[in-house]
Formats: structure tokens, C-alpha cells, sequence
């Protein structure tokens, strides 16, 4: 590690929603600051204005707030290096581009797109890639073959141009990536690559690498896909005579079964959201679901997150972000791309959930509760969370699993019926009720003390009575102990549902 201070960025391009692999980029970027001591930025690289898509950059901003994950600097933190979008910046970089002209370093091109293509064609049609590098540079429209006055005048004329970076030949890029360790790279096989347009914008490549510097960033760690663009980087910071900052390239996240990249196609397909919030696209109006909506706890989501890639060399799986913060380090993060698993995702959430408090769980499904139009009192709804937690993985999954418990069943499980129900079950369970209503306290131990000796001294069947007894409360075979139903429901209700579903059974 480098003396200098720790000062990482997130950078990303608002092109549409953030990925989740764009997520966990952020998160290991604000892991590595804070345990560090150091600087988070968030930077936005909008160069790409045919990318540009509205309502983008706020969903970043909105996503990451909702993970916890906090910026020191940024676009809507400010900073000493304001401004952090790049559209914003645009006047700055032409300085750098005329600086690498000047040093021999980048020259101007002037073939036009329909030239270009053209070229390509012809290089397909003989099963050839077309590339502007060392050797087609020679033959092409490019001030390396002009005369100084010709460029001049084709500029001043205003001709449209670009700036490309001139690879250097027969030399070799050694790159050392924290992860990854020495990369060595020839540049025969680099591309002459655009930094810089005529309209007065730069590529990303060159915006990236002078904000970057400017912006004094000592490690950059981003996604595996930026690897390929890594020895251009390289030669530009040298090219500029800048020390580079030390690089972390993340693997990949991949599909549930390990083949490829993990897409939104993937999701769609299987299920699950690979964005963290709903998105709206704004031209198609399509809508692509979001891990907040579909009921994810933000600290769920984090760790599950933290650990597609990184390892904390234990068995520990649940973390706070402060745990993250402490355990987290480049060295444990996995060259190999990590299979994402839905199945996982919604353990992780399960686990966040039980360990909530019966009155924070019971205050997020009021909500639920609320617009159903039931009004339990605050007691009565923390102990049904207290029975239902351990059976559900979000909130909105407490209702189908208790809603039985504030409205009586409008209909019986035929399965069940025909199972369980007997000739003499209309008699038992009148005779139950009956019983019940003796029953002092109503609580549910004294339930199941009076229950079991009622039984026994009837001479009846465990379990025939309780699963009637059950299809009767619940209109099904599911649900918590039925004592524990019974205690909640209250004598009255108990009763009035044995005697409606005895009324309803004897009539199908
Ligand atoms: N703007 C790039 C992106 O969208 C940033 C890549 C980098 O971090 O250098 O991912």
C-alpha cells in the first residue's frame, strides 16, 4: 500500500439503473475507504451524452443511500474537487488532450465515420478486424502524415476531428492489479483509442484518467470489464508523466449456473431483480423490479452483496456494514467470478428478518395490515409477527402466511376435508366448543393442558381432533401451534369459527 492518502472513487456512467454488480463495485469502494481511514467520491462519468438517459443519475444516488453507503465527495456532497460530474467539467480536459498533442503522445485523425466503415467492411470481409494502430495509422487520414500547416488548416476550416492516442510500438505494458497481480500486455495489440472530439468532449478514457489524477484518487477499484482498457490507462498516465494509482480489478458476477455474465434477462427469467430499486426505462415505460420493493431489508442486501467476491477467511456470514468495514480487505476478494444465487439472497434476508425486534417487524406489517383495513392492537400484532418470523423471508409474506388470524376462512381446504373430516367430527367439534367455553384463562398453555386431557378423557384421537380443529381456525392445514392461534383468535372468535365451519362442512 502507497503512503499517499486512501482516496477511492465510484464512477459510474448513467446510462440506465445500476446493475448489482455496480452496487457491490460502490460497496467495496466505501468498505476500503472507511476501513482505511480514507475518502469515498462519486464521481459521474456522462462524457457519452448518446448514452445518456434520463432519471439515471438520481437512481444511482437513490440506490446507494438506501445501501447505507455514504460519499465524503461527491455530486451532491461537493468537495474541493467540484465539480464531480464530468458534463460539468468539460471545459477542463481539452488542455489535456492539446498537452499529449504536443508531446508527441496523441495526434489528430480525420477520417470520417462512412471512411472508417468502410475500412471495416473490407477488413470483415477478408475475416479481419479492422484496427487503427501502428501499422494502419501510416495510410490514414492523421496529422502524423500531414504537414503541420495542412492540420492547421484542415482545423481552422473546421473540419471535424478526433484525438487518438498514439500506442507506442513494440513495447511492453506491465500492469500489477491488486487482485489479479502482474498483467503484462504488448502493445501491438492495443488500438489507437479516441480521447478526445472535435464537439469538445472526451472519451471516458481520457476524462477518466485526468479526473483521476486531478481528483488524486490512490486506488481504483472497478469491475473486471475495464481490465482490457487498463494498459491505454497505463500509458496515459505515463504519457502525462503521473503516477498511476494502483488498480483492483473485480471479478465478475455471474449467471446462477456459472455461464456468463449475470444479465437482467437472467432475472427476468429466473425471478429474482438484479437492480436494487425499481427502475421505469424512460423511453420503453418497461419496468424492471428492484430488490427494496420486492421486500429486502438494505442491510440484507449489503451482505449478501459483500460476500460474491469476497471471503472474510471464516464462517461468519451475517454482517453490519461497521462488521464489513472492520473485516473487509483487497487480498480476500476472489479472482474467480462469483455464481449469484437467488436462493441465498433470500436466506440472507430471512436472517435479517428473525433477528428484527417483534415490534419493528409488527410496525412494517401494519402497514400490510392497515390497508386491509384490520386494526389490531400493537400487543396482539407483535406476538402473531412472534409466531409467524420464523416461516417467512419478507414482510409481505407474514399476510399470506397469517392473514387468518384477523379475518375468519371463507373457505375450507377440500384436501383437508376429505382427509380429515369424519362422520363423527360435526359432534366432536360441537362438543369441543362446548368444552371451550369453560376454559379459564384462555392463554395457550392452559389451552394445551385443557385440550390434551379433554381429549384423553373422551378417548378421542390426538391428532384427528387437532387437524379438524385446525381446518376449522384456519380453513387449512398450515399455521403456527394451534394453542398459540387459539390464544390470539380469544374465546369468542374460537368458538363462533368451530361452530360456522361445522355449519359449512355439513352442508358440501
Ligand atoms: N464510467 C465507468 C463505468 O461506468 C467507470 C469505470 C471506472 O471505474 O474506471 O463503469
Amino acid at each position: 500500500m502507497t503512503n499517499k492518502p486512501i482516496r477511492v472513487r465510484f464512477a459510474p456512467s448513467p446510462t440506465g439503473p445500476l446493475h448489482i454488480g455496480g452496487v457491490r463495485t460502490a460497496l467495496y469502494n466505501y468498505l476500503f475507504a472507511k476501513k482505511h481511514g480514507g475518502t469515498m467520491i462519486l464521481r459521474i462519468e456522462d462524457t457519452d451524452q448518446g448514452r445518456f438517459v434520463p432519471g439515471a443519475e438520481d437512481y444511482i444516488i437513490e440506490s446507494l443511500e438506501w445501501c447505507g453507503i455514504r460519499f465524503d465527495e461527491g455530486v451532491n456532497t461537493g468537495g474541493p474537487h467540484a465539480p464531480y460530474r464530468q458534463s460539468d467539467r468539460k471545459s477542463l480536459y481539452k488542455e489535456y488532450s492539446d498537452k499529449l498533442i504536443a508531446s508527441g503522445h496523441a495526434y489528430y485523425a480525420f477520417d470520417t465515420p462512412e471512411e472508417l466503415d468502410e475500412l471495416r467492411k473490407m477488413a470483415e470481409a477478408s475475416k479481419q478486424t479492422f484496427t487503427y494502430n501502428a501499422v494502419t495509422r501510416k495510410n490514414l487520414r492523421n496529422s502524423l502524415n500531414m504537414s503541420p500547416q495542412e492540420v492547421e488548416q484542415k482545423i481552422g476550416e473546421g473540419m471535424p476531428y478526433v484525438v487518438r492516442f498514439r500506442i507506442p510500438e513494440n513495447r511492453e505494458v506491465v500492469m500489477n492489479d491488486l487482485i489479479r497481480g502482474k498483467v503484462v500486455v504488448k502493445t501491438e495489440t492495443l488500438d489507437d483509442k479516441v480521447l478526445f472530439k472535435s464537439d469538445g468532449m472526451p472519451t471516458y478514457h481520457l476524462a477518466n484518467i485526468v479526473d483521476d489524477h486531478l481528483m488524486e484518487i490512490s486506488h481504483v477499484i472497478r469491475g473486471e470489464e475495464w481490465l482490457p482498457s487498463l494498459p491505454l490507462h497505463i500509458l496515459l498516465y505515463q504519457a502525462f508523466g503521473w503516477q498511476e494509482p494502483e488498480f483492483a480489478h473485480l471479478p465478475l458476477l455471474l449467471k446462477p449456473d456459472g455461464n456468463g455474465k449475470l444479465s437482467k434477462r437472467d432475472g427476468d427469467r429466473l425471478g429474482f431483480p438484479v437492480f436494487p430499486l425499481k427502475w421505469k426505462d424512460p423511453f420503453t415505460g418497461e419496468i424492471s423490479s428492484g430488490y427494496r420493493e420486492s421486500g429486502y431489508f438494505p442491510d440484507a442486501f449489503v451482505n449478501m452483496l459483500a460476500l460474491l467476491g469476497w471471503n472474510p477467511g471464516t464462517e461468519q456470514e451475517l454482517f453490519s456494514m461497521d462488521e464489513l468495514i472492520q473485516s473487509f480487505s483487497l487480498e480476500r476478494v476472489g479472482k474467480a467470478g462469483s455464481k449469484f444465487d437467488p436462493e441465498k439472497t433470500k436466506w440472507f434476508n430471512h436472517q435479517y428478518l428473525i433477528r428484527k425486534s417483534n415490534r419493528e417487524l409488527a410496525a412494517d406489517f401494519r402497514k400490510i395490515i392497515d390497508s386491509k383495513g384490520f386494526k389490531p392492537d400493537d400487543n396482539t400484532l407483535e406476538k402473531i409477527v412472534e409466531l409467524l418470523k420464523e416461516r417467512v423471508n419478507f414482510v409481505p409474506e407474514l399476510w399470506n402466511e397469517g392473514s387468518f388470524f384477523f379475518q375468519q376462512p371463507e373457505t375450507y381446504d377440500e384436501q383437508v376435508i376429505k382427509k380429515r373430516w369424519k362422520a363423527e367430527s360435526a359432534d366432536q367439534m360441537t362438543a369441543l366448543a362446548a368444552f371451550l367455553s369453560s376454559v379459564e384463562p384462555f392463554d395457550s398453555a392452559t389451552l394445551d393442558q385443557a385440550l390434551k386431557s379433554w381429549i384423553e378423557s373422551n378417548a378421542m384421537n390426538m391428532g384427528a381432533i387437532m387437524n379438524v380443529l385446525r381446518l376449522l381456525l384456519v380453513g387449512a392445514a398450515k399455521g403456527p401451534h394451534l394453542a398459540d392461534i387459539m390464544a390470539i383468535l380469544g374465546k369468542e372468535e374460537t368458538i363462533r369459527r368451530i361452530q360456522r365451519g361445522v355449519a359449512t362442512i355439513v352442508q358440501l
